[in-house]
């Protein structure tokens, strides 16, 4: 039988990291057994949800590249993929349970009664979890249909997920104890259940549970904050999941290849946003510069910084040292323009380095140079250093700080480069 996963949101806030884990474990778990992943709005409480929260989550996935087999805009032979267009599916499952004589009224509403025996789930990360339904006192029969005739989420909850052959539900582990009602409607329904994995609960650093409040909750944050989203699935997926080897960065593709529910951990997952931004680092470290530089551009206009003609240098420079798109801009405007802030702390201290006295005497000498170049540069710091009883390394901070306004950055030689002997020679000057 092939294996179908689904991501089942309800459409009340936008997409947030938790909800986004489920579906990328579900869809990483459909992708590697080559089975279908399919795409369920669990819309039923009209009173909260909305089309922009929809959108959100439609937009979040499509983002992230998890794309559904079945679902909304894409069809499917098991829908409407709309649970509140599905009234007359869970109608005739109702029927089924009345006519079985497992429901009773209470009131208006009905009540689905609950065998009373315990009832053991074999779950695929948590192992056999029992409910013992034996004490009515603590599991009284559970309303299904409402006084006012809508159903309750475990109903069609469960009848979708026989409805659509589901065989493996993939879920936050919120949803761990709700499990066993769902197995007395499935029996009760004379249907075969599909497996469940219940994956571990995401808390902040401090061990706090995560909230739709917390920073970096919502997917659609992520690409203005300057992340690549090959990072962002790369960080979700190690929400819960490892490789069970050292590495931690993987493509989708990689993903695909080395997932499995047996690799889900029990314990508690750790959001840690700085572990985002090392993860999206790396990713941006390997992209090739061409593709990173056109990334960049959005962000560098956005900052209303030119980009220059010696663009693409400028970016090879600072590539490999922001961890996010965001930060690009400030890396680069002072090699861009000549008005970028500076960092007054070290402008302080290379100031009150002894060798900053060396720097118009270094001026003169790279002002006389022939042929520019990095290297020329270089030898010419040597050349001052060595007539003055100096150390290289002790000018190169003041030369630094004096071209950039700042204490790390670029390589000093792609400062060189980029920057031209005419600006370079000015900056040390009027430092
Ligand atoms: N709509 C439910 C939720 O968002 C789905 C739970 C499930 O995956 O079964 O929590």
């Amino acid at each position: 039988m092939s294996v179908r996963t689904r991501f089942a949101p309800s459409p009340t806030g936008y997409l947030h990291v938790g909800g986004a884990r489920t579906a990328l474990f579900n869809w990483l778990f459909a992708r590697k057994q080559h089975g279908s992943f399919i795409l369920r709005v669990e819309d039923t409480d009209a009173a909260r949800n909305t089309d922009e929260a929809r959108q959100a989550i439609f937009d979040g996935l499509s983002w992230l590249g998890l794309d559904w087999d079945e679902g909304p805009e894409k069809g499917g032979k098991f829908g409407p993929y709309y649970q509140s267009r599905r009234a007359e599916i869970y109608d005739t499952y109702f029927e089924k349970l009345l006519a079985s004589d497992r429901l009773y009224k209470d009131g208006d509403a009905y009540r689905f009664r609950f065998d009373r025996t315990p009832v053991t789930m074999r779950d695929l990360v948590c192992g056999e979890v029992t409910i013992d339904y034996r004490d009515a006192s603590n599991t009284p029969d559970m309303v299904i249909r409402r006084s006012d005739g809508s159903y309750v989420f475990h109903f069609v909850n469960v009848v979708d997920d026989l409805e659509m052959k589901i065989t493996h539900v993939i879920r936050g582990e919120d949803h761990l104890m709700n499990t066993p009602k769902h197995l007395q409607l499935i029996a009760a329904l004379g249907a075969a259940s599909p497996q469940y994995a219940h994956i571990p609960l995401i808390l902040n650093p401090d061990g706090s549970k995560m909230s739709k409040r917390d920073a970096g909750a919502a997917i659609g944050d992520y690409p203005r904050q300057g992340f690549l989203s090959a990072a962002v699935v790369n960080f979700i997926a190690l929400l819960g999941w490892s490789s069970k080897s050292d590495d931690e960065i993987f493509t989708l593709t990689q993903l695909v290849d080395r997932f499995s529910l047996a690799a889900i951990n029990r314990a508690p997952a750790r959001f840690d946003l700085e572990k985002c931004k090392w993860v999206n680092q790396q990713h941006l470290a390997k992209i090739d510069t061409e593709t990173f530089a056109e990334l960049a551009k959005p962000f560098v206009e956005n900052e209303n910084l030119p980009v220059t003609e010696n663009y693409l240098a400028v970016i090879t420079a600072v590539k490999d040292k922001v961890r996010l798109l965001t930060e690009v801009p400030h890396a680069i405007d002072f090699l861009v323009t000549d008005t970028a802030s500076q960092d007054s702390e070290a402008v302080e201290k290379a100031k009150a380095n002894p060798n900053s006295a060396l720097l118009p005497t270094l001026a003169d000498q790279l002002a006389n140079l022939n042929e520019w170049s990095a290297e020329n540069a270089k030898q010419a710091i040597g050349e001052v250093v060595t007539a003055n009883g100096a150390k290289a390394g002790q000018l190169m901070f003041p030369v630094r700080v004096a071209l950039s306004g700042r204490a790390h950055g670029p390589d000093l030689g792609d400062i060189f480069e980029i920057l031209g002997k005419e600006k370079t020679v000015k900056r040390l000057r009027s430092f």
